[in-house]
């Protein structure tokens, strides 16, 4: 478990070009030198992950904000502060030290403070910004504890645990253009949390842009290695072998395994639970296919739904 010598450990090896899975507040990151390419296209290769999905850059402070990004907005600065340290990534121009592989040659970089104290002690250690995408293998579930990283990347260099994550999905992604802020991604901040706190005089839009590439939009991604099938109402019976995820209390019909991800459909206890759960169904030898139960799309509702579809990409409706 998690002690300060272990974040030094992890700074060490992050300084020196190495890879560290760290906890978030989110989800784990597998992370490298921001700044140094080399160590960056070893998170591509021991993902991989294709060269054109950018990278989130990790930042403890508004100093690296600074230094990482040009002509942004000072009027901006006052919202990034009250949604940062916290799960929102901003996409902003880039300076020219962000090397270009991290944003697979965009001239925008992602930007993320993270709301947990060993990232950011890791980040302070390092003494560089750390360029993180999720700790998995791409496509494939999202981690939520260092369990899940060894699972799917055990050859990383140094695994940082700091226990399960509390929010459990990605990150909101958001970017500016002029005086329009477009969602890129939805998470647990939401669009109407955005909204309140815009400037004078700003907009916000889910509208995508063309010319904007956010691969985490791509329709597959986070798949369980099961069928995964999203259900409405909850059906009668199930095939042999199906695992069952629910979010509320509920009788249930004969399955091989059921998992609730809250008791009372609290969407908060969903997201956190999300991908811990559908994690729980791959590593089960005897669940063979998995069904979860839909929410209801607004609000949290919306980036939950998101994951699932996306997850469940390859697979027809629940009969
Ligand atoms: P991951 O951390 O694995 O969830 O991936 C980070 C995601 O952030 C990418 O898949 C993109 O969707 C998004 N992203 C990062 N940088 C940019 C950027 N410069 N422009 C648009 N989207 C970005
Ligand atoms: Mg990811």
């Amino acid at each position: 478990m998690h002690n300060k010598n272990n974040t030094q450990k992890a700074a060490h090896i992050i300084a020196n070009g190495g890879l560290v899975a760290f906890p978030t507040e989110t989800v784990y990151g597998l992370g490298a030198n921001a700044l140094n390419a080399e160590a960056v296209a070893k998170i591509f290769a021991l993902k991989e992950r294709p060269s054109f999905d950018p990278l989130i850059v990790h930042i403890d402070t508004f100093d690296w904000l600074e230094k990482l990004t040009k002509n942004t907005a000072p009027e901006i600065i006052p919202f990034l502060e009250h949604f940062m340290p916290g799960p929102l990534t901003v996409v902003l121009e880039k300076s020219d030290i962000v090397p270009p592989i991290v944003t697979s040659g965009l001239n925008t970089v992602g930007i993320r403070m993270p709301n947990n104290d060993i990232a950011r002690e890791l980040i302070r250690l390092s003494g560089c910004p750390i360029a993180a995408p999720s700790a998995n293998k791409f496509g494939q579930l999202s981690p939520s504890s260092a369990a899940h990283v060894r699972k799917q990347l055990p050859n990383v260099d140094y695994i940082l645990d700091g226990g399960n994550t509390q929010v459990g999905i990605e990150s909101t992604i958001i970017t500016f253009n002029d005086k329009e802020c477009t969602l890129l991604r939805p998470g647990i901040i939401t669009p109407e949390e955005i909204t309140k706190y815009l400037p004078e005089g700003y907009t916000f839009t889910t509208k995508k842009i063309e010319s904007i590439i956010a691969p985490g939009l791509l329709q597959s991604h986070y798949s369980p290695k099961k069928p995964l099938f999203i259900f409405d109402t909850l059906p009668e019976n199930f095939p042999p072998h199906s695992g069952l995820i629910l979010h509320k209390t509920m009788e249930t019909p004969i399955v091989e395994r059921c998992i609730f991800t809250s008791h009372t459909g609290n969407l908060v206890e969903v997201a956190a639970q999300l991908f811990s759960s559908l994690h729980t169904m791959e590593d089960d030898n005897s669940v063979e296919h998995i069904y979860i139960q839909a929410v209801a799309e607004n609000g949290l509702g919306v980036a939950i739904m998101d994951r699932m579809k996306k997850a469940a990409f390859q697979y027809k409706p629940a009969p």
